[in-house]
């Protein structure tokens, strides 16, 4: 049976573990909050008190955590993952962070005889409890084939986009193109309610269109409810959104749209609603607009 330490088991991490377990790997979960490591006994994981209990005797580590500082800490860190994982280990970091992050975390592991990968995705909460994920692979094409089996577990789509930090470069445009979308949904939602427009059957045949996306498809009827329970955090993209701006401008890319997204989404969690779902720009136009 093939050994998996997984730590950071909230909302995406929970549900991941949980499908290794079904898919009858032999999972030992460590969270910060003891109540996520429970949940994970619960479907028929191991409990671990500490990350050096999670990875010590794991054949593969998996880390899922919310930004750049957690994964240096539980990684690098006194008694983190390279301090305690066995020789040959592989390390699967599924956080989204900053992609010089990640190549330094590929460093560090290599010269302590561990293969590392970045591995963030997307697909949000359901995609974690589906197990289909879209997942972009950075570092070695060995430690990808290796990595594969687990990550199909996890996802639908898994491709290999290059090396180290290639994986935190995809996820940042995908994080780009996310925002922007979610923004001109909820602009659009605000635009059709002004109007006394019946806005359940316009997302129906915007849907339909060249203007269909999965966001409309998922995220516009909660949107429109103002049903705001995340899924994905405020907080979260924010971050994201800081790790686009920065790549953009270390590469010279001008991203006019993505800048102004960056700083809705900075205002939005800056007045206070972080912890809502990223949904949540749809309160902003409203404020905007006088609507609130
Ligand atoms: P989350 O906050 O729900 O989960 C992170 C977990 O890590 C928490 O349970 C927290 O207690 C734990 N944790 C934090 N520091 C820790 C430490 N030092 N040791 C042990 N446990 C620690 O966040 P999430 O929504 O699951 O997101 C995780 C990552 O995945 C983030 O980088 C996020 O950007 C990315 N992501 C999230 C979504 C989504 O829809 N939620 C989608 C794609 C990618």
């Amino acid at each position: 049976m093939i050994a998996v330490g997984f730590i950071g088991l909230g909302v995406m991490g929970g549900p991941m573990a949980a499908n290794l377990v079904r898919a009858g790997y032999d999972v030992v979960g460590y969270n910060r909050s003891r109540s996520k490591v429970d949940d994970l006994v619960a479907a028929g994981g191991k409990a671990a008190s500490s990350v050096a209990e999670a990875v010590r005797g794991a054949d593969v580590i998996v880390t899922m955590l919310p930004d750049s500082p957690d994964v240096r800490t539980v990684v690098l860190g006194e008694n983190g993952v390279l301090a305690n994982a066995s020789d040959g280990a592989l390390l699967v970091d599924c956080s989204t962070i900053r992609p010089d992050v990640s190549r330094d975390v590929a460093d560090a592991a290599s010269g302590n005889g561990i293969r590392a990968l970045d591995a963030p995705v997307s697909g949000g909460e359901q995609g974690a409890i589906d197990g289909t994920l879209s997942i972009m692979v950075g570092g070695p094409a060995d430690a990808f084939d290796a990595a594969k089996p687990v990550l199909d577990v996890l996802g639908g789509t898994v491709v290999h986009v290059g090396p180290s930090g290639a994986g935190q470069t995809v996820k940042a445009a995908n994080q780009l193109i996310v925002a922007g979308t979610i923004e001109l949904v909820a602009e659009s939602l605000v635009f059709l309610k002004a109007h006394g427009v019946d806005t359940e059957a316009a997302i129906r045949v915007l849907a339909g269109g060249l203007a269909g996306n999965r966001i409309l498809d998922r995220k516009a009827a909660a949107m429109t409810s103002r049903e705001f329970t995340p899924g994905f955090r405020v907080e979260l993209h924010h971050k994201d959104l800081g790790i686009v701006t920065s790549a953009a401008r270390e590469a010279g890319v001008v991203i006019p749209l993505g800048a102004a997204v960056a700083e809705l989404m900075a205002a939005l969690n800056a007045r206070g609603d972080g912890a809502l779902d990223h949904g949540a720009l749809l309160k902003l136009v409203e404020l905007l607009s006088g609507r609130a």
